[in-house]
């Protein structure tokens, strides 16, 4: 059993960070409502399919999700605000993952359909997933095409009422308790990477549609590998133009991905507090841990580490809502900085608290392992690499 400590901090009206000029009053106002309500839900994650359904039920219900979806279709802002969504993550994955997957996922898991549904589409299913009643998942990975998802082989075959997919998606989060997949599939069998790939909305209750395996990670949330075997959908389910379903993928993820690191920033950050109330209460030769010089010096690293995390996923955020331009680059070094100082952050936070830090049910041994994924999916660290070296020959600054 996984319960969040009810003792989760709240953000403070005056939390430095927040202050930065990246922000405008109504961002701190939702970074205030958000840890307010966070740090008031318990759910008891003994059944993770069942506490994930229940956190998209109560963010619908809190009105957060609606942040997800522009207000044309049920959301709370006319367009998807990076920052309000990079807020969204941080604070709730400061009280518990599982929140902050709920939350992210009904978003890059509804991105294609807001990006480029029909208007019937969007008017069907954007409203239920801004209020909870309907789940969304992003399928696009594959047992042959992760970090290179342009390989992927899933095939749509044009047929006379509509268009038929076949294949095997996996690592699929929500699959399983999703009530539709955004699913990308070859439209044109003889094309290969990038090029002849459409997005098709799927109903999860698609006959033909199954799910092979369900897979349990460290930190569990509903993940499976689902089996498209020639599934119908209507001419009208696909999303956007044929052939267009590769780059409507990288700019879900380009909406969403700097909110990677934002959650990532949401683990550090409690760490770093966990790690404050211990080294204050943590009695050590005739002192206390706060007062060793190694761990000031630990501490100085973790603080110096999470402010440079902050600032890049905020920067990103704060890009894509200002800014003309491509958000590519600021984003991956945000999703590849965040992620990877959270993770050396929390290491720091687990040795500081020595055994207890171990020990299964304390707060930073949870954090230990939510954050590891966050360096793989929604592009490897790896990638990120490659794309911001690639980039930054290109600008030749
Ligand atoms: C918890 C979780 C949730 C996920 N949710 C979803 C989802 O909802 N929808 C979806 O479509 N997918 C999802 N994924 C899939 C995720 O996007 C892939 O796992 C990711 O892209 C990596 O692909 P892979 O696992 O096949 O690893 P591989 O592609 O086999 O890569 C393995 C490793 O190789 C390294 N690597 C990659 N590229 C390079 C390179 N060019 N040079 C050197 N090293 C490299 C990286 O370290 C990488 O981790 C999820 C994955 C996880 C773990």
């Amino acid at each position: 059993m996984d319960i969040p400590s009810a003792t989760a901090p709240r953000a403070e009206p005056g939390e430095p960070h927040l202050q930065w000029p990246f922000f405008d009053a109504s961002h701190r106002a939702l970074a205030l409502r958000v840890s307010e309500w966070a740090s008031a839900q318990t759910i008891d994650h003994a059944d993770t399919d069942a506490a994930c359904r229940e956190w998209v039920q109560r963010l619908g219900h809190a009105g957060l999700l609606q942040y997800c979806v522009p207000k044309m279709w049920g959301g709370a802002l006319e367009q998807i605000d990076s920052r309000s969504v990079c807020i969204l993550r941080e604070h709730l994955a400061m009280q518990d993952g599982l929140a902050d997957f709920s939350l992210a996922m009904q978003g890059i898991g509804s991105g294609p359909l807001t990006l480029a549904g029909s208007d019937a589409l969007r008017h069907e299913w954007l409203p239920k997933v801004a209020n909870g009643q309907a789940i969304a998942a992003f399928a696009l990975t594959e047992p042959d095409a992760g970090s290179d998802a342009a390989a992927i082989s899933s095939s749509a075959t044009r047929v006379h009422n509509g268009w038929e997919i076949s294949g095997t998606k996996t690592w699929i989060s929500n699959g399983g308790i999703a009530d539709f997949y955004c699913v990308f599939a070859r439209s044109d069998a003889a094309s290969r990477g990038a090029k002849g790939v459409s997005a098709f909305f799927v109903p999860a209750n698609t006959p033909g549609l199954t799910v092979v395996e369900r897979l349990n990670v460290m930190a569990p949330h509903p993940l499976a590998t689902l089996r498209f075997d020639r599934c119908t959908v209507p001419e009208t389910f696909m999303l956007g133009e044929e052939g267009d379903g590769f780059k409507l993928a990288m700019r879900t993820l380009d909406i969403f991905r700097m909110s990677v690191a934002a959650a990532a920033t949401g683990f550090a950050r409690r760490a770093l507090r966990e790690t404050l109330s211990q080294a204050n209460s943590r009695a050590m030769f005739g002192s206390s841990l706060g007062a060793q010089p190694l761990a000031q010096a630990m501490i100085g690293d973790m603080a110096t580490e999470l402010d440079s995390a902050a600032l890049l996923t905020y920067r990103a955020a704060w890009f894509r809502d200002t800014q003309e331009g491509r958000v590519t680059t600021v984003a991956a070094m945000a999703k590849l900085a965040a992620t990877e100082l959270a993770q050396r952050i929390i290491d720091r936070a687990v040795q500081l608290h020595g055994g207890k830090g171990v020990r299964t049910g304390e707060t930073v041994e949870r954090l230990y392992r939510e954050i590891r994924a966050l360096r793989i999916y929604e592009g490897a660290s790896e990638v990120q690499r490659l794309l911001v070296g690639r980039e930054t020959l290109r600008a030749q600054f």
